[in-house]
């Protein structure tokens, strides 16, 4: 049986991790309005891979025995000036799920409990992944500045991201 407080901070990244789909959804929204269906696609994805994320750390609790005590999900961000301002908040987001993540392997590599230090090896590598994605596209996003011909490029690039679950021995 995990700690309390261990517990405690998994069951909030359950959470954490709903509201980063909500978030993302919330961006898919943003782009759908302004007809940037590939953005929209992008966003979408995003946010399915946050559900996974979630669902992770949901049966990691279940599996050490634990209860799953879900909360209320914060309002997302709903205002947004252009595409880049999608992926700024976005980066800054992901920014703050890699402090979460560390701060979680802090606790547990505190309490000496390995099985969640390597659940969370998983999500470090991730949080990699994840910022690099963001990263690269403000930079493309910042060279397309003024030229709607390469923001549309873009778009059609990113309408083609897929959803792929992480299969079970990666996961
Ligand atoms: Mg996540």
């Amino acid at each position: 049986m995990l700690s309390e407080r261990l517990m405690k901070a998994l069951n909030d990244q359950v959470n954490y991790e709903f509201y980063s789909a909500y978030t993302y959804l919330s961006m898919a929204a943003y782009a759908e309005s302004e007809d940037l269906n590939g953005f929209a696609n992008f966003f979408r994805v995003q946010a399915q891979e946050e559900l996974f994320h979630a669902m992770k750390f949901y049966d990691y609790i279940n599996q050490m025995n634990g209860r799953v005590l879900l909360e209320n999900i914060e309002k997302p961000i709903i205002e947004f000036k252009n595409p880049l301002d999608l992926f700024e908040h976005g980066y800054e987001h992901e920014q703050t799920v890699t402090k979460r993540i560390y701060n979680l392997t802090n606790i547990a590599t505190e309490e000496k409990e390995h099985a969640t230090i390597s659940l969370l090896k998983w999500f470090i590598d991730e949080q990699v992944e994840e910022e690099n994605n963001f990263n690269t596209i403000i930079k493309k996003l910042k060279r397309a500045e003024s030229n709607p011909a390469a923001l549309y490029m873009l778009d059609d690039e990113l309408a083609t991201r897929v959803f792929v679950p992480p299969t079970t021995n990666q996961a």
